[in-house]
C-alpha cells in the first residue's frame, strides 16, 4: 500500500488472499506459512511500461501506452491476456497478473503468469486501424515474449482477430513459427475450443460445484452478466445442459428474457456485437426480450448468477438482492467482478461462491494445451480437447475440496487461493531467494 497507494484493484485482490489464505496456513502450520515469500509473491517479477504510437485513418498520429506486467515464472514461462480497453492501467494489470498466478497455478499445467496490454478503445475504430495498433504494440513487445518466456493470448476487446495481427507481426519479427501466443485461430496454430474455452469451462466447474451439493444444472434458472466471449460461450452450454438462461447484458445495461435464451436469439447477439451493436438491439429483433437501460442482471429472480462482463460489475448491494431472491451459488466468468463486499455478503448468506481463479481457468487450461500442441507440431481434435478441459475442471474443483472442505458446501474461495498459493510457493521456495 505504501509502493502503490492507488492501486485499489491490486489491494482488493490481495487482501482477498491474505484474508483466506493467512489463517488457514497459520492453523496447518504449514512451510510456507512465510511472510518473506509472500511478499515475494505480491511483488511483480518485471513490468514494462511502453509508448505504442500509431496512425489512424485520417493520418493523425496517436499514442497509446502499452504494458506487460510479468508476475510469476516460478512454474512456467509467463503466461496470460492482453486486453485493450480505456481502462487499462498498472493497478488493474497487476491485480489480474496476481490472479492470474494462482488460475495458473491451479489448472496443473506448467505456467508462470502475467497480464498486459494498452490503453487502446478498439470500438468504432476500422480493421485497418485495428491491424495497425495490433503491429505497433508487436514492434515493442516482441522483444519482451516467446514460447519458453512469455506467452500472451487475448482478453477483453484482444479476440481472434487481434491475436492473428499481434502474431503474424511477431512471427515477421522474430522469423519463428511457434506457439508464442495462444488464442490463435486454428487455421495457423490455434487449438480448437479455445475461444470457447472460458464459458465452457465455467460451465463445467459450476457442473462439478453442482454435484458436490448433490444437485444438477438441469432446470435451473440462470442470470449472465456481459455479452461477451465469456458471457455467450457459458450462455451456450448452460443452454446444452438444460439451463433456463435469463439475462445477459452490456455496459448499457441488461436484457431479459423470462421464458429463456433460444438458441436463435443467442446467435442474435453474437451477431449484434460484432457489428458493434448493443444488446438493447435484440428486444427489437424478438417480442419476449425486455430491455432494461443501465441496469445489472443482479436484481432478477434466479437460482445461479454468473457475472461475465468485468471487474467489480457485482457489489454488496447486489449480492444483498440476489440473496434475498434465492439464489444459491455464484461462480465468477470474469476476473473479480464481485467486490469484497459482495464476497462477503454473498457468503454470510450462504450462497455456494466459485471464485475466477478457478471458475474461469478453462480458458487459460486450452491455452496451455495449445502450448503443448505447437510444441509438439500436433493438433487435437474438438473431442480431444474438450476431454481434456472437462479433465482440468475436475482436478481444479478437487484442488480447491481438497483445501476448502469436502462437505456439500465447500469454501471455494478458501480451497482455490490454498491450493494455488501453496503450489506457487513450493516453485518459489525450490529455486531459492530470487
Ligand atoms: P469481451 O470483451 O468479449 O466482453 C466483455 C463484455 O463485458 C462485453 O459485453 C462488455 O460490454 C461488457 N462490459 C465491459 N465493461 C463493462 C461494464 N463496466 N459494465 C458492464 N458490462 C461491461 O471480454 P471477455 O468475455 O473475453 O472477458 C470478460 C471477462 O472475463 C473479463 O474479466 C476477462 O478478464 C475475463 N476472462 C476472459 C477470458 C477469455 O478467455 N476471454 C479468460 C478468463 C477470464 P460492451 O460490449 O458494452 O463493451
Amino acid at each position: 500500500k505504501q509502493r502503490d497507494p492507488h492501486h485499489e484493484h491490486f489491494h482488493q485482490a490481495a487482501h482477498s488472499l491474505l484474508d483466506s489464505a493467512a489463517g488457514p496456513l497459520a492453523e496447518q502450520g504449514s512451510a510456507f506459512d512465510d511472510d518473506a515469500l509472500m511478499t515475494r509473491l505480491l511483488e511483480p517479477e518485471r513490468i514494462m511500461i511502453f509508448r505504442v504510437p500509431w496512425v489512424d485513418d485520417q493520418g493523425h498520429s496517436r499514442v497509446n501506452r502499452g504494458f506487460r506486467v510479468q508476475m510469476n515464472g516460478a512454474l512456467g514461462p509467463y503466461k496470460g491476456g492482453l486486453r485493450f480497453h480505456p481502462s487499462v492501467n498498472l493497478d488493474v494489470l497487476s491485480f489480474l497478473a496476481l490472479e492470474q498466478t494462482f488460475k495458473n497455478a491451479l489448472t496443473g499445467l506448467p505456467l508462470g503468469a502475467g497480464k498486459g496490454g494498452a490503453d487502446f478503445d478498439p470500438k468504432g475504430r476500422s480493421d485497418a486501424e485495428i491491424m495497425r495498433f495490433c503491429q505497433a504494440f508487436m514492434t515493442e513487445f516482441h522483444h519482451h515474449m516467446g514460447e519458453d518466456t512469455d506467452v500472451p493470448a487475448g482478453d477483453m476487446g484482444v479476440g481472434p482477430r487481434e491475436v492473428g495481427y499481434l502474431f503474424g507481426m511477431y512471427r515477421k519479427l522474430s522469423r519463428t513459427h511457434t506457439g508464442a501466443f495462444t488464442g490463435k485461430q486454428p487455421a495457423f496454430g490455434g487449438s480448437l475450443l479455445r475461444v470457447e474455452a472460458t464459458g465452457y469451462g465455467l460451465i463445467y466447474f459450476l457442473g462439478n460445484m453442482l454435484a458436490q451439493g448433490g444437485d444438477r444444472l438441469d432446470g435451473k434458472t440462470v442470470a449472465i452478466s456481459g455479452a461477451g466471449n465469456v458471457a455467450r460461450h457459458a450462455l451456450e452450454k448452460a443452454l446444452e445442459q438444460g439451463a433456463r438462461v435469463i439475462s445477459l447484458s452490456d455496459s448499457q445495461g441488461t436484457v431479459e428474457v423470462p421464458e429463456g435464451f433460444t438458441e436463435a436469439m443467442l446467435e442474435a447477439v453474437a451477431e449484434i456485437k460484432a457489428g458493434g451493436g448493443r444488446v438493447a438491439d435484440l428486444a427489437e429483433r424478438f417480442d419476449d426480450v425486455r430491455y432494461h437501460e443501465g441496469e445489472r442482471p443482479w436484481g432478477l429472480r434466479c437460482d445461479i448468477a454468473l457475472p461475465c462482463a468485468t471487474q467489480n460489475e457485482l457489489d454488496e448491494d447486489d449480492a444483498g438482492r440476489l440473496v434475498d431472491n434465492g439464489c444459491a451459488w455464484v461462480a465468477e466468468g470474469a476476473n473479480m467482478p464481485c467486490t469484497a463486499g459482495a464476497v462477503k455478503r454473498l457468503r454470510e448468506g450462504g450462497v455456494v461462491f466459485g471464485p475466477g481463479k478457478a471458475a474461469n481457468a478453462g480458458g487459460v487450461a486450452v491455452s496451455g494445451l495449445e502450448m503443448g500442441q505447437n510444441s509438439r507440431r500436433e493438433f487435437w481434435s474438438e473431442d480431444e480437447v474438450d476431454e481434456r478441459l472437462r479433465a482440468i475442471m475436475a482436478r481444479i474443483h478437487r484442488r480447491c475440496v481438497a483445501h476448502g472442505g469436502d462437505g456439500e458446501r465447500p469454501d471455494y474461495l478458501v480451497g482455490a487461493d490454498l491450493a494455488g498459493y501453496l503450489r506457487v510457493a513450493d516453485a518459489m521456495a525450490g529455486q531459492g531467494i530470487l
